[in-house]
């Protein structure tokens, strides 16, 4: 079976390929990510990726590029999209239609998404998201819960040395990462 694997950064992928790796699928991996901004953050998590799959000699696909503007003119369509948690379903809905549309398109039986390895993300929403997506373009959804990997792939990413991200993605998720921070420091209110 042929499975495209959406990875949303090198660390979040160690853990679902070795998994995936053990199941008799051709792997290809997509990044798809116009959620991750600014550019430089784009770019640093685009070469851990890299470094990632190349360690697994995995074959990539590198779709869309830096897409900020693009992201959020499809948030500001659903508003209240912008505000935390429900942004993220539409981040979710995002990428995980794309793959499966680009499923399709390129000849694959399946997809699925290192976004089911994250505890910090909303796992049932991801798993019905990929469900819905797969069932509209007529492919099939792997799901697996990569969760109970979680140190297994932490272990793995810090052993490896590659660039390990500390927030989620979007502009938003690192002015919540740090603002809180920033007001206790400089006495300001977030
Ligand atoms: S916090 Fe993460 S999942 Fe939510 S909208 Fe931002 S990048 Fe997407």
């Amino acid at each position: 079976m042929k499975l495209l694997l959406h990875c949303c950064c090198g660390p979040c992928l160690f853990y679902p390929l070795t998994a995936l790796r053990t199941k008799p699928f051709d792997i290809t991996c997509l990044f798809y990510n116009p959620n991750i901004h600014p550019y430089m953050e784009y770019e640093r998590r685009f070469e851990a990726f890299l470094q990632v799959a190349g360690s697994f000699s995995i074959p990539v696909l590198h779709e869309g590029g830096y897409g900020l503007t693009g992201w959020i003119k499809q948030m500001m369509q659903t508003a209240p999209a912008l505000e935390y948690p429900a942004r993220c379903s539409e981040c979710y809905s995002m990428r995980l239609e794309f793959t499966a549309r680009r499923t399709k398109e390129m000849g694959f039986d399946c997809f699925s998404t290192t976004l089911l390895y994250s505890r910090y993300q909303q796992h049932e929403a991801i798993r019905n998201l990929g469900m819905e997506a797969a069932n509209r373009h007529g492919v099939n959804f792997v799901y697996q819960d990569f969760r109970h990997g979680w140190q297994q792939g932490i272990d793995m990413a810090v052993e490896s040395g590659i660039y390990r991200q500390p927030y989620c993605g979007c502009i938003f998720s690192e002015g919540e990462r740090y603002a809180k921070r920033a007001a206790k420091r400089f006495g300001r209110k977030v």
